[in-house]
């Protein structure tokens, strides 16, 4: 049977006493947030998620959470031990891990092929060295190209996570990133806009007025065109932006940065603002065709797109198109 939808099962392994001290990282708010589970605790957690996944999904086991591979060996090897029992039994097909690009190396990935992983997502945030050593990340891009490297020789799934708006970051040095991790043949990413949090170096930084996170509109014009890159590559966005949470909203454990729960559709809203206004459209009565996934964003964010269009005199409805993918549209006039 094909497989035709997708299930992670995601299991948090807080890491205490990270030796890092990356700027945007609360690591005393992690630590105090999340127990570490017992093996009977991730084994039931499986469990309870299996029994609600129908027989045609493509099931990983995703262990997220600080740097895997930077847990004490044996922890890491307990925990793929339990993951690699599910994927034998059949009832899983693999393995997600994400973790610092600097504890990658050939022994590591010995360890990870042995027990089922299947992809490794990297937190790159940028490929400037500079942004990387004002962000506390402990290492620099040749670390980020290396473990890159490593990982795609292995043939693993490899995935390549980067912020936008750190320390010294500019639209420049994150679209160059973009470039970067096309370059270094990342299957996936995900793309977040660098919040401050409270208990954080940056949330001193800002404070002192050493910091300015991005505003919401640069957040989503520089996601934008990163995306951008991404998309023409084929690289897979599995995540853009950070919704608030119970936990990140102001007032609470966030300080500022651009958080909203539309970010990806605002991100959209662009991209489609962009390939339309590209258009030769005539003023009469119009209807542009897109897949029916993409509807509400070329329509826009509060119709931000259709509003645009009649404000300049254009008469035009938005309507889906089954046969349609992507960002593909068509044009007809009535
Ligand atoms: S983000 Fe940085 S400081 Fe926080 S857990 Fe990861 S490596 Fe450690």
């Amino acid at each position: 049977m094909n497989k035709i939808k997708y299930c992670n099962i995601p299991i948090f392994i807080p890491q205490l006493a990270c030796p890092h001290q990356c700027v945007f990282c609360n690591q005393e708010k992690i630590s105090n947030t999340f127990v570490i589970p017992t093996s009977d605790d991730i084994t039931n957690t499986i469990e309870n998620y299996l029994t609600t996944l129908s027989k045609d999904t493509f099931i990983n086991i995703a262990f997220f959470g600080g740097s895997f591979t930077a847990i004490p060996k044996n922890d890491m090897i307990n925990y793929l031990k339990i993951g690699h029992s599910f994927i034998k039994s059949g009832k899983v097909n693999g393995i997600r891990i994400s973790t610092k690009p600097d504890y990658i190396n050939d022994a590591i990935l010995d360890i990870l092929e042995q027990y089922g992983v299947t992809a490794i997502e990297l937190g790159a945030q940028s490929t400037n060295d500079k942004v990387l050593v004002k962000s506390g990340r402990g290492h620099k891009f040749d670390a980020i190209e290396n473990a890159a490297k490593l990982i795609k020789a292995r043939n693993f799934e490899l995935g390549l996570q980067m912020m936008l708006g750190l320390p010294h970051d500019t639209l420049e040095l994150s679209l160059q990133t973009a470039k970067d991790i096309v370059r270094l043949k990342a299957d996936t990413t995900r793309i977040y806009p660098t919040i401050v949090v409270q208990g954080t170096v940056l949330e001193k930084m800002y404070k002192n007025n050493q910091y300015q996170p991005l505003s919401l509109d640069d957040a989503v014009f520089w996601s934008k065109e990163v995306l951008k890159i991404f998309l023409e590559a084929g690289v897979k966005v599995l995540r853009v932006g950070l919704h608030p949470s119970d936990e990140l909203e102001i007032g609470k454990s966030l300080i500022s940065g651009p958080i909203h729960p539309s970010f990806k559709e605002m991100v959209l809203t662009e991209i489609w603002n962009d390939i339309l206004k590209n258009q030769e459209l005539k003023k009469e009565k119009t209807t542009i065709y897109v897949a029916e996934k993409q509807l509400n964003y070329a329509i826009g964010y509060k119709a931000k797109n259709r509003k645009e269009f009649q404000k300049n005199g254009f008469d035009i409805n938005f309507l889906a198109d089954n046969s349609l993918k992507d960002f593909n549209f068509h044009v007809s006039y009535n």
